[in-house]
């Protein structure tokens, strides 16, 4: 812990931390050590990480980086937050994010962007570390934590990961609790972890998930123990190649890093299966319909009466007014404003009942190919890491980055985003695997043979 307070420090250039926590992280190490002296250790003992500032922290700050949440500390802990605390995990502070968790390069938030510690080759410019999870993504892969906490709502985990060459996973909907997390898109929203390795990911996974009767969409299940999961031994498994997922305009180097991902996994006994998956397409504008919506009606508890800032006016309306429109960053008010078009009378039907149509046949898909599939493998994102500032003035350019991711989330199912060697100019790659629901096991097996 010592030294990987000290590597926080060190890393500070980085800004993947909102706070630091290396006073709390001492006192939950010392408590780590008694635990370990009486034989009582958990699965996550002593594991220094960095908890996404999401989720709720009894005591410490928790802002979503927003500047409406700054200032509030919780009375109360997130479930998964806190079943890491029980599990032993020691906490070295709060990352950085997108403001919300909304965006994909870790540029909205109040508090700065993230650095990503990987570099172009020949080059210093400072690339994304990817986003919302950025600062969770960063700090893993400059070594400065062991692992920490993301959450994802359309890739928020997984891109994140692919850009900063870490294993990101996000399970199921409804596998971790979302109790205490902060709301985004709550149909959507799942905690889930990031790590250096997929055993990491496996161990991290056991101590974060598990029914919580406080979230009414957690799901009673059984939780494994998932690194038994990583058996070596993928002979004889299916894996779906999507047609639809290889969509003009995918860099030369991305299809390759793909080729290469089928050829491994044939090369360890596993048969691959060309598959359609055919409301792909339609993922996107579904996504950017049901996401905002849902956002709009989550935000709308940020009125300067119960949390975080208040600014005030003339009338109540007019503090509600002054309150929200400097305590929200421009991405955010622009998905308050899709969200609350597309739920209005007259739009409802047409946009947001559209949407949860269409979503519906895009879980079909997923359904009907795992008849006869495994799992699917895909490419996580659509490039690397790309530079700070880049296609900032331009949301769609910045939604097209959660192509791959946002499917899976739709159908509620888990993902795995795993390093998959390095682009033509060095940086990271990543592929993805989709699973059926609740089957984290078998991703994890085969996202281990492909490590
Ligand atoms: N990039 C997506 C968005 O901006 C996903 C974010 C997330 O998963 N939290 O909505």
């Amino acid at each position: 812990t010592e030294a990987h307070v000290k590597a926080v420090e060190e890393t500070r250039g980085l800004n993947a931390y909102i706070v630091e926590t290396p006073e709390i992280a001492l006192k939950q190490a010392d408590a780590s050590d008694k635990r370990r002296a009486s034989g009582e250790a958990g699965v996550m003992e002593g594991i220094p990480i960095a908890m996404k500032d999401l989720f709720c922290t009894e005591g410490t700050q928790t802002t979503a980086a927003s500047h409406i949440l700054e200032g509030f500390v919780p009375t109360y802990e997130s479930t998964v937050s806190g079943n890491l605390w029980n599990a032993g995990a020691v906490m070295l502070g709060k990352s950085n994010l997108d403001q919300f968790a909304m965006g994909s390069a870790n540029i909205t938030s109040h508090f700065g962007n993230v650095i990503n510690p990987w570099q172009r080759e020949g080059s210093s410019a400072e690339l994304t570390p990817g986003g919302s999870s950025g600062g969770s993504a960063a700090t893993v892969a400059a070594r400065a934590a062991m692992a920490a906490t993301g959450t994802d709502t359309g890739g928020s985990i997984r891109q994140p990961a692919a850009f900063s060459g870490i294993v990101g996973l996000k399970p199921t909907y409804g596998r971790c609790s979302r109790w205490g997390v902060i709301a985004f898109a709550s149909s959507l929203d799942q905690a889930g972890p990031m790590t250096r390795s997929v055993r990491d990911a496996a161990i991290m996974l056991e101590a974060m998930a598990g029914y919580d009767a406080k979230d009414s969409t957690s799901v009673n299940l059984p939780v494994p123990r998932y690194q038994d999961a990583l058996t070596g031994d993928i002979r004889g498994l299916k894996v779906g190649i999507p047609r639809e997922y290889r969509i003009d305009g995918t860099p030369v180097e991305i299809e390759k890093a793909w080729e290469q991902g089928i050829e491994w996994l044939r090369a360890a006994g596993a048969e691959p299966v060309e598959i359609s998956l055919p409301h792909t397409k339609y993922a996107l504008p579904t996504y950017y319909i049901i996401a905002p919506a849902e956002c709009s009606s989550n935000l709308a508890r940020y009125d300067g009466v119960r949390y975080g800032q208040r600014v005030e006016g003339r009338s109540l309306d007019d503090m509600y007014e002054n309150t929200r429109a400097a305590g929200f960053g421009d991405e955010v008010k622009r998905r308050i404003l899709i969200g609350t078009y597309v739920l209005s009378a007259g739009y409802y039907d047409a946009y947001y009942n559209k949407a949860r149509q269409v979503r519906t046949l895009i879980a079909n898909d997923f359904k009907k190919a795992y008849e006869s599939v495994d799992v699917i493998l895909t490419p996580t994102a659509p490039s690397p890491a790309f530079g700070i500032g880049e296609k900032m003035d331009d949301p769609i350019a910045m939604y097209l980055n959660d192509v791959f991711t946002v499917p899976a989330s739709l159908a509620g199912l888990p993902g795995i985003s795993i390093p998959s060697g390095l682009s033509s100019e060095g940086t990271p790659l990543g592929l993805q695997l989709l699973g059926r629901a609740f089957d984290e096991e078998t991703l994890l097996r085969v996202a281990g043979v492909m490590e």
